[in-house]
């Protein structure tokens, strides 16, 4: 072989190391629970594909979706190996009732022991008297929540805070676009992002009650009273902590045109990221939403024809 041969040889083998180590194998095994939701409306079937390739562009996860028997099912079967994933997403909502309690234990020792869990949307209506649970999640709305579920928490005056009066948990308004304000820039989660910054059209939850022990919110929102808000600054991004367990709860997410909302992908990512590991090394995207305008990705935009699925509105 010449040496020109040689040094060309050695080259290709230098690229083709190169695009080994791009490629390399994602390595945060992430689970995506899912299977029922409170109604129509909340359509997880169309929902879970969409949260499944946000995770998966990244290059970082191994995503396993996991689908609960529906209601009636039978769950005698259905436990999963929780200890295989870093991290766990909700895209689940169902009534206490639902999970046998040795499910619901070896959950929480899951979290308890270190596992990541991530709560989308509606996930934080279920489970209402799962004491367990509701410490993971820190507030939840519906299925009957009130004052016994704990206070409301909100911001005022730049800071959290809780008031318990009596009164049903969950609300929100029509779905139009909202601005969130970042209340904690140095969490790894919102490191980086504006401070302000516009969600797409989607459901602002206001009203939401619980526990809020161990609970850092790191954005809110304004819910406005001519949209039938609280007219206080309600929690939309928060962490977690139960045991060793992170957790990162996203309030936004209503249907398929809130999901190709940059604002809401590039939170998911970095949240899930952060509760499977503790860190994030996703960068925050040139085409974050600004304080005035939201952008969308065109490749999560619904499909044509679409429209928001409709159903019985929830109790
Ligand atoms: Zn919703």
């Amino acid at each position: 072989m010449s040496k020109r041969r040689g040094f060309a040889g050695l080259t290709v083998l230098f690229l083709l190391t190169c695009v080994r180590v791009a490629q390399a194998a994602p390595t945060i095994r992430a689970m995506i629970l899912t299977g029922e939701s409170g109604g129509p409306y909340h359509a997880w079937q169309e929902t879970t594909p969409y949260l499944t390739r946000m995770l998966e562009e990244t290059g970082l996860f191994q995503v396993t979706v996991v689908t609960a028997p529906p209601a009636g099912g039978d769950f005698s079967t259905f436990k999963p190996d929780w200890d295989r994933y870093q991290v766990v997403v909700f895209n689940y909502d169902a009534p206490d009732e639902r999970w046998p309690d040795e499910l619901k234990a070896s959950f929480e020792q899951y979290v308890r022991s270190g596992g990541g869990l991530v709560v989308v949307h509606a996930s934080d209506n279920a489970f209402p008297k799962w004491t367990a649970y509701n410490l993971m999640i820190g507030i939840g709305g519906w299925r009957g929540r009130d004052e016994k579920s704990g206070p409301f928490w909100y911001f005022k005056d730049g800071r959290l805070v809780s008031d318990s009066s009596p009164g049903p948990a969950g609300g929100h308004g029509a779905r139009l676009p909202y601005k969130i304000e970042t209340r904690v820039s140095d969490h790894p989660i919102t490191n980086g992002l504006p401070q302000v910054w516009m969600q797409v059209a989607d459901e602002l939850y206001a009203g939401l009650r619980g526990p809020g022990a161990n609970m850092t919110v790191l954005a809110t929102a304004y819910s406005d009273p001519a949209n039938r808000g609280t007219g206080r600054d309600e929690p939309i991004l928060m962490v977690i902590s139960y045991g060793k367990g992170r957790v990162f709860h996203t309030i936004m997410g209503h249907d398929l045109a809130a999901l190709n909302s940059i604002g809401f992908i590039t939170v998911y990512q970095r949240g899930t990221e952060w509760a499977a590991t503790g860190r994030v090394t996703q960068k925050v995207p040139a085409d974050f939403p600004t304080a005035d305008k939201p952008s969308t990705r065109a490749e999560y935009n619904p499909p044509a024809g679409w429209t928001s699925p409709t159903g019985a509105p929830r109790k």
